[in-house]
């Protein structure tokens, strides 16, 4: 590839486009990133920064521990307020417990470390977690990292350049050089055959206090909530932050591109809160905000290749985080005509919008 031109473009520098860019540039191009805004400032800025494998279909199974391991190795030299936490997958029955074995040995199927907490390893683990809760799978290798911050490390790689531009500039009929769109929940606005929508999401931030939960704490209820209903859902997800502050999550919903928080739902996501984690009912609360996840009917990822010739890398709901090195990886795979990474065909732009 050539020293001085723009071997490829990607727009958006999300932690999606950020990723895309750095294993292009990585390969030897030349990458330009054209971003309207400030890099990190979309849906990366407003996530949580859980680095999760997540195992309730085989493809995110095999998407998420693929990118769990090429974060290590990113996590090595980033700095980005990253922290080791782990998860807590938690049940609060006995059918919850036996689902969380099930999980268990999925895992293990994949080579995932897991270990099943029983009710007193639990609370050794958590003391501050509600006592009588029936127990926990542990996922040791998970992460939380502050997104925003390793999509500019990203960005600095040699190789790379930035610039303040609108992808609507681009022609489809001058597709030199090759152009990727990371654009989440905007995609649709070059786009409009790609079903992707905003899928709000509310966070808040409590005061610091470190030492009250050490891992990403998160109910086990969280993940049908997210990829099997499309119903309004608030689920409890606790986050321990490199600050010492604690992460508290999280709603869905689809409101448009409304960001307007909402004190109802904000009071109610604090009240789950609290009773899980009895302490955080007088917390303060620092800040509160709602992002929005690029979502697809299916909940999976579009990655492949447009009918107008351009590359698509969007639609990664809310794992998108977690997902960044294993789409930047396979984007990089698909444009230089590599072997990729994952086997593509289940993100392809073409399949099906099915509900999941
Ligand atoms: C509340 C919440 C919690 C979350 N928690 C987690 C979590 O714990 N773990 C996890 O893995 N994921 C999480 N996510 C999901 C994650 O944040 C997203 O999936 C991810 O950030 C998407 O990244 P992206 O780069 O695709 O999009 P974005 O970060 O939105 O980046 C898109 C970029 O495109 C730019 N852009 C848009 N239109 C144009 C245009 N016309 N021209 C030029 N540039 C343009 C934007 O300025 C932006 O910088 C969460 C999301 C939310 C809202």
């Amino acid at each position: 590839m050539g020293r001085t031109s723009v071997d490829v473009r990607v727009y958006g520098a999300g932690i999606v486009g950020a990723a895309c860019a750095y294993f292009l540039a990585r390969a030897g191009a030349e990458v330009e990133v054209v971003d309207s805004g400030a890099p990190g400032g979309g849906a990366t800025g407003a996530g949580m920064g859980h680095l999760v494998v997540v195992e309730d279909s085989p493809e995110r199974l095999t998407l998420t521990s693929r990118s769990l391991a090429l974060w290590r190795d990113l996590l090595s030299w980033i700095e980005c307020e990253a922290l080791p936490c782990g998860t807590l997958w938690l049940a609060e029955n006995e059918a919850e417990f036996a689902h969380c074995r099930a999980m268990g040995d999925r895992l293990a199927d994949a080579e995932v470390q897991a270990e099943l907490l029983d009710e007193r390893a639990l609370r050794e683990a958590e003391p501050a977690l509600r006592p009588g809760l029936p127990g926990a799978l542990r996922v040791p290798a998970d992460w939380s990292i502050y997104a925003p911050k390793a999509a500019a490390r990203l960005l600095e790689t040699p190789g790379i350049r930035l610039r303040r531009g609108d992808a609507r500039e681009w022609r489809a009929e001058a597709n030199e050089p090759p152009s990727v769109f990371a654009l989440g929940d905007r995609t649709p606005d070059l786009f409009p055959d790609l079903p992707i929508r905003p899928r709000r999401g509310h966070l808040a931030i409590a005061d610091r206090r470190p030492g009250l939960v050490f891992h990403q704490l998160v109910e086990l209820g969280y993940l049908s909530r997210a990829h099997a209903s499309d119903e309004a859902s608030i689920s409890f997800n606790v986050q321990p932050r490199a600050s010492g502050q604690v992460l508290i999550g999280s709603t869905r919903d689809y409101a448009g591109f409304d960001s307007a928080t909402s004190r109802a739902t904000l009071a109610e996501m604090c009240r789950l809160a609290a009773r899980w984690v009895p302490a955080l009912a007088d917390f303060p609360i620092v800040r509160a905000w709602a992002g929005f996840r690029p979502d697809t009917a299916d909940h999976h990822p579009f990655i492949g290749r447009h009918a107008s010739g351009a590359w698509i890398a969007a639609g990664h709901e809310g794992l998108g985080i977690t997902l960044a090195p294993v789409t930047g990886h396979l984007i990089a795979d698909l444009v230089l005509g590599r072997e990729p990474i994952v086997d593509p065909s289940p993100y392809r732009l073409d399949r099906e919008p099915t509900h999941a």
